[in-house]
């Protein structure tokens, strides 16, 4: 039987590693500086007897590559043999971390977000709406409590599921759009332009 291939991205300290630890078995260390995540760690899951191959992936804010984490992410992301992406979110900042997201729902066909530290959130009286998250994102959105281990089988079923069939396309206005194709049909562009 094949494996699928899913990687694990996200914002650093957003619970990655304890998710990935948690599934796998394996002993990734945690803690809570940025940064600590330089390579990609690997491992496996099985789950209604499908089996999994799980990467951990640098924390990055964005897949702009401005950072060696940013480049090694981004190219995991990008990668074609990448069955599934799994986005883990900080419940506490969601905002920060919806930046992350959408960036990767641009590029990628299989994402489910992986909203973490409900616990946390839950003291502090942040209360979110799944629902609109998931209307808005069209993509699933699994509250998860990695400390716990809770919502990790929902987690798993819906990257199985793969709910969206193609990559987000979001309309930035004229000006952006524009530019966009401008640098996306080079030369061909320009000639229409002079023309
Ligand atoms: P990563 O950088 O995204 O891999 O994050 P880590 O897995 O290293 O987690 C950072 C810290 O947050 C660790 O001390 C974890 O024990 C802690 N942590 C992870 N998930 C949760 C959670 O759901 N709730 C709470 N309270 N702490 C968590």
């Amino acid at each position: 039987m094949q494996e699928k291939y899913i990687a694990l991205a996200g914002n650093p300290n957003v619970g990655k590693s304890t998710i990935f630890n948690a599934l796998t078995g394996l002993k990734q260390h945690t803690g809570n500086w940025s940064g600590k995540t330089v390579d990609i760690a690997f491992g496996r899951y099985m789950h209604n007897n499908k089996n999994y191959l799980l990467a951990d992936l640098p924390g990055c804010y964005s897949i702009k590559s401005s950072s060696s984490e940013e480049y090694c992410a981004a190219e995991a992301i990008r990668d074609e043999r990448t069955d599934g992406i799994i986005v883990v979110c900080d419940a506490c900042s969601l905002e920060r971390n919806l930046n992350l997201v959408i960036q990767i729902c641009e590029i990628s066909e299989n994402v489910v977000m992986a909203v973490n530290f409900v616990d946390v959130a839950k003291k502090r009286g942040i209360d979110i709406d799944f629902k609109k998250l998931e209307d808005k994102l069209k993509i699933s959105v699994v509250k998860v409590n990695a400390r716990k281990k809770t919502g990790f089988s929902e987690l798993m079923n819906c990257i199985t599921q793969s709910k969206i069939n193609k990559s987000m396309k979001i309309k930035y206005g004229h000006y952006i759009e524009t530019a966009i194709n401008i640098k996306r049909n080079g030369t061909q562009n320009k000639s229409k332009q002079n023309g």
